[in-house]
């Protein structure tokens, strides 16, 4: 027994949420399209669980940050998807999928078939028992990617105020959660093997800037070396956490962010993979031609870098490789290969960061890091194309994403770290405006041209959606 759809998209998470709202757009008819995710929600907006989540007042909760809320769309509830004629099988594992078939089966025994699949099934984080450290069950060890863990990481919180975290792994989701213990007044001890934080995006100068504003928050970091074992109470709590250098660190609780794996497994020898994701090719089709992949599982070409593979791990990626998607299945004359440009933000404390491109060549630093307005070119082969910027403003983002796209010609490595953000802005100036930005826009742009009296209700709307907004 069971049900028949003329796509399926499994996994219910960003991607899946930015999806559908595009088959509707599209005009998907009703009962064609299902969501199956083993989650019990819709779809949401899954950065807001180390940021807005997290805080100790007026946290962020559902309803407010469903998806497309993000991108200031429409906020898909549940509601909406019924309205929609879209099914959602929530609190559904899917385990087992069959290409040839077309078929997936649910952990309940339900075959759900297909005639379009949308593999949306992003990633899972690392456990330390992959690294050979037992005990990450114990209740006051927290791991972040999913509601669940979210809900936990709270509770752990509210009951370790005043206390002391260990958190291990100095990548976003350390440094996001961090910033969020500090917030709920815990102190917290950062733990990780590499020489500075973020150590896979940020230079020791950026590192240091963000290090030191930690410590003038209290945080403690111990780099270099990486937990060996847990230290448990009578109850199983973790009360210390061994490293491997001998130091032991007494600890309220502990959270855990050392990486995640793509979710391919159900794919394996069926779909070709790479760069441990399922590749695809500029249109998001796997080596199945019915079968797609979209967000954190999928590896595709960036145009700008070459076609070169690439699985990204960032909200952006995830939804416009997902509308990407569905403009390919729906409309697939008008459609041609995604040309993405890589972005990826942060928000801890007051401060904010984007960057935009690739992290090759040589860095060239500018601006004032005293001032908290700072950023970084990466320059290959004589051209930008990678940008960050700290503190910057919508338009200071918008002038470096044309740099980076544009691949601006450096003549002098000097001149560039001098003149900085100048340096885009007369590029950009120079070429004159340009469309294909990926800088999202916020809605009211675009619907003021449909009235007046639109434009002043989604401009109220998105007055106070801003206010929300700033808290994820
Ligand atoms: C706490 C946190 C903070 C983040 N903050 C940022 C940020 O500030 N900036 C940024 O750029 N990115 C951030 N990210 C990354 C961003 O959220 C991801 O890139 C994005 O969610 C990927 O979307 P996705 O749809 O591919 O995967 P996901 O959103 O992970 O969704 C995958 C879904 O598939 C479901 N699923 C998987 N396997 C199955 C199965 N077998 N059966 C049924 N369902 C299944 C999962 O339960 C999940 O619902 C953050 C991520 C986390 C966890």
């Amino acid at each position: 027994m069971g049900r028949a759809f003329a796509y399926v998209i499994l996994g219910g998470g960003v991607a899946a949420g930015y999806a559908a709202l595009e088959f509707s757009r599209r005009g998907v008819a009703a009962g064609e399209l299902c969501i199956i995710s083993d989650e019990s929600v819709a779809p949401y907006e899954r950065p807001a669980l180390s940021k807005g989540y997290l805080l100790p007042e007026a946290p962020a909760r559902l309803p407010f940050f469903h998806t497309c809320v993000g991108t200031n769309d429409e906020r898909l509830t549940p509601k909406w998807y019924k309205e929609h004629g879209i099914e959602l099988v929530l609190g559904t594992k899917v385990t087992s999928a069959d290409v040839r078939r077309k078929t997936l089966i649910t952990a309940t025994g339900e075959t759900i078939s297909y005639k379009i699949l949308i593999i949306a099934t992003g990633a899972r984080a690392l456990k330390l028992e992959e690294f050979g450290v037992k005990g990450s069950d114990a209740e006051n060890v927290c791991y972040l990617r999913n509601l669940d863990d979210a809900n936990r990481l709270v509770n752990v919180m509210q009951s370790c105020a005043g206390g002391n975290a260990v958190v291990i792994g100095g990548g976003y989701i350390g440094m996001e959660c961090t910033a969020a213990l500090v917030t709920n007044r815990i102190k917290v001890t950062m733990v990780f093997p590499e020489k500075h934080c973020m150590f896979r995006l940020f230079t020791p100068k950026i590192a240091e800037f963000y290090e030191n504003y930690y410590k003038s928050k209290g945080v403690n970091f111990i780099k270099g070396t990486v937990l060996s074992s847990f230290e448990n109470d009578s109850t199983g709590k973790v009360m210390a956490v061994i490293l491997r250098d001998g130091t032991r660190l007494p600890t309220d609780m502990v959270v855990v962010g050392i990486g995640i794996r793509a979710n391919t497994a159900l794919f394996e020898g069926q779909l070709t993979l790479e760069k441990g994701g399922i590749k695809v090719n500029g249109r998001m089709q796997t080596s199945n031609s019915s079968v797609y992949a979209v967000g954190d599982v999928a590896a595709f070409p960036v145009k700008l870098f070459d076609n070169d593979i690439r699985r990204l791990e960032h909200v952006d990626s995830a939804r416009k490789t997902a509308r990407h998607t569905v403009a390919a299945i729906m409309a697939p004359a008008k459609t041609t290969n995604l040309d993405y440009l890589p972005f990826f933000y942060s928000r801890v404390f007051s401060l904010s960061w984007q960057f935009y491109g690739d992290n090759v060549g040589e860095v060239v630093h500018f601006g004032d890091f005293s001032s908290g307005k700072f950023g970084s070119y990466w320059v290959d082969k004589g051209r930008v194309v990678g940008a960050f910027l700290e503190g910057g403003g919508r338009e200071d983002y918008e002038t470096i994403t044309k740099a980076v796209r544009n691949k601006a010609v450096v003549k002098d490595l000097g001149e560039l770290g001098r003149k900085g953000l100048d340096f885009a802005f007369l590029e950009s100036k120079e070429r004159g405006p340009e469309t294909g930005l990926i800088v999202e826009r916020p809605v009211y742009a675009w619907q003021a041209a449909a009235g007046v009296i639109v434009a002043v209700s989604i401009a109220a709307f998105a007055y106070w959606y801003g206010g929300r907004r700033r808290r994820w």
